[in-house]
């Protein structure tokens, strides 16, 4: 292995511009006995989980407005903390959640090399305990978590971030167990991501904060955030996001010098020359599943090629500024999150996509057969604070690649949103799952779902899905595990069905405000359904067999008995070659035909009651 130093590979990456900010009067003087550890560096470092830890101990005890506490335990063993942050005279999730104060939940670390978040919140906080800022508590109680993935954090190295300007050391994507937390929300495999959906059930904060560090590319903005800007579940929050939320926190932003902007996705993945995409993702990401739940959630990603002080900043500046929102219009979110959790769509869509745009080529493809005036709609457009790039022939492989000059560039490129809702389901007044299904029933409840566990034995009339053309993969057609798991899609036939479901079966009505959230995990259409994940891959195993002797005279005496039977055999063989040579394929296509064939076969287990 060949090392090339972190301070090669910075020097590698494109010019940074010269920066001065209002918000360097934030740092701490050397001598403030409550300096943080990153300010002591000169933010050239960031401390390792146990002096950070210890840092917020010390300041928890010397300040009455600081509590901490654990929120559960990593795979590795160590305690994911939670700062309360408070006013209030008792400070349990109950008195907080009852407050007539609106909540704010800040995370960081989930993707631990991109740590910005803990560095700003350890400032913020100290400021709030002992630097003039404790009327930021007078109308707004905060819970803050600097690190969630702990033993990603604690993986550090210089080398894991090469397109990221600082700290030197940084930690690793993904946790002790090599699954990203920000593909976890959804299908709840990790203790990590387990403990913040118990803080969201049990404080029910109103915002809630996810903050990264994003690379790609260039560009002149140091922070950028959003919500899904009018996509999505929750159209009332996501305006106020749009609007309310993102007026204030520029302005705060460019009052302190910083260059914030909307979240940015290439659509050909090198520079902007096709636009800005953006997805509406599955709720398997922060920002999506609390949409889905109700929940204002702003993404923060701020641009790995920036200063890690001025990102830092940044993000303090936008922390404290949420706070002041929320404590003069905090009211306003909490009546549309109210409206929003009260609406009960009578279909709802199980994907997003672009509305100038097929789901299925790449953006690339189509953003060039659009440009080539199509008739489609034009998407929105968006003024970008670019950076110049060209496109150059590489030396190594012979093709091009950008390279981002440095130079300032003002373009008006377009804006693709993932606006439009597809795979409509209609929603059932309610599901069962079997008992058997305890794996999936415990997840949903950790989700907050409310559900009725049956006491004794019910049967009821209900649809149940046929599952056909199931495939197995990962979208490039091999089958090759996701996040631990391989993936199913399959279409689904509906049938209707007697069923009696035993006790310790789980009855889920719809009408409640994660009623949505339990149609998407429920639903197989969705791609962050329990099913796509692959939780009951055993529907498609067959387990009772017919033997050969005992087929081949009944498929006689079948053929004989029904004149009908036989022209669709006929037909069957005369269609499909392969059928008609595969012995197998005919004796099952037989059996299939039986009542002694399993009706369980490729029958999804989870029911709708319409
Ligand atoms: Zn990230």
């Amino acid at each position: 292995m060949i090392l090339v130093r972190q301070s090669v590979a910075q020097s590698i990456l494109p010019p940074v511009p010269e920066w001065k900010g209002e918000s360097e009067l934030l740092i701490a003087n050397p001598g403030n006995p409550w300096v943080t550890p990153t300010e002591k560096s000169g933010f050239i470092t960031t401390p390792g989980y146990n002096e950070t830890m210890n840092w917020f101990k010390k300041l928890a005890a010397a300040s009455p407005l600081i509590s901490m506490v654990s929120i559960g335990k990593s795979p590795d063993g160590r305690e994911i903390f939670m700062m309360i942050v408070s006013a209030e005279k008792t400070i349990t999730a109950t008195a907080l959640k009852k407050s007539s104060k609106p909540l704010l939940l800040v995370q960081a670390g989930i993707h631990p090399g991109e740590i910005d978040g803990k560095d700003a919140g350890m400032m913020l906080l100290r400021d709030i305990a002992f630097g003039g800022k404790k009327d930021l508590l007078q109308r707004v109680n905060l819970l803050f978590i600097p690190i969630l993935n702990v033993d990603g954090h604690e993986r550090t190295s210089p080398y894991n971030r090469p397109n990221q300007r600082g700290p030197e050391n940084m930690g690793w994507r993904t946790n002790a167990q090599n699954l990203n937390l920000n593909r976890d929300y959804a299908k709840l495999d990790t203790r990590e991501i387990r403990a913040v959906i118990k803080v969201i059930n049990e404080y029910e904060p109103d915002l809630y904060m996810d903050i990264h560090v994003t690379d790609g590319a260039d560009y002149q903005y140091d922070i950028t955030f959003g919500g899904l800007e009018g996509q999505g579940h929750s159209k009332g929050i996501s305006h106020w996001l749009a609007t309310t939320f993102k007026r204030q926190a520029d302005n705060d932003l460019k009052a302190n010098g910083h260059i914030p902007g909307p979240l940015l996705f290439s659509a050909n993945d090198i520079d902007f020359s096709k636009g800005n995409v953006l997805i509406m993702g599955d709720p398997r990401f922060s920002d999506a599943y609390a949409d889905l739940r109700h929940l204002a959630a702003v993404l923060v990603e701020n641009h790995s090629l920036k200063p890690f002080k001025q990102r830092v900043l940044g993000t303090y500046v936008l922390l404290e500024s949420t706070m002041k929102l929320l404590a003069t219009k905090g009211k306003s979110l909490i009546e549309v999150t109210k409206a929003d959790k009260a609406k009960r769509e009578t279909t709802l869509p199980m994907k997003w996509k672009v509305p100038q745009m097929s789901s299925a080529a790449s953006f690339e493809t189509q953003v060039n057969v659009l440009n080539k005036d199509t008739g489609a709609t034009a998407p929105d457009s968006l003024i970008l604070l670019g950076v110049e790039s060209r496109i150059v022939k590489s030396a190594v492989t012979n093709a091009s690649y950008p390279k981002w000059t440095g130079r300032k560039v003002t373009m008006t490129i377009a804006n693709y949103k993932g606006t439009e809702g597809i795979a409509f389901v209609t929603r059932p007044k309610a599901y069962y799952l079997p008992a058997s299904c305890y794996d999936v029933i415990e997840r949903l409840q950790i989700h907050g779902i409310k559900m009725e566990i049956l006491d004794q034995p019910r049967e009821v009339s209900v649809e149940m899905y046929r599952i056909r053309d199931a495939k197995f993969s990962n979208g490039d057609g091999r089958v090759l595990p996701f996040e631990g798991h391989i993936q199913v899609t399959g279409t689904t036939q509906p049938e209707s069905h007697q069923q009696t479901f035993a006790a310790g079966s789980a009855f889920i009505s719809t009408d409640q405000p994660l009623g949505d959230l339990a149609m998407i995990l429920l639903e197989p259409g969705s791609p962050d359904s329990y099913f796509q994940w692959g939780f009951f891959h055993s529907i498609f195993q067959r387990t009772e067999y017919i033997e050969y002797y005992v087929m081949e005279p009944m498929a006689k005496k079948m053929l004989e008995a029904s004149p009908a039977l036989q022209k669709e055999f006929e037909e069957k063989k005369a269609q499909d070659k392969k059928f008609a040579n595969d012995q197998n394929a005919i004796l099952t296509w037989f059996y299939s035909k039986t009542k002694f064939y399993d009706d369980r076969y490729l029958l999804y287990p989870v029911a709708r009651v319409l």
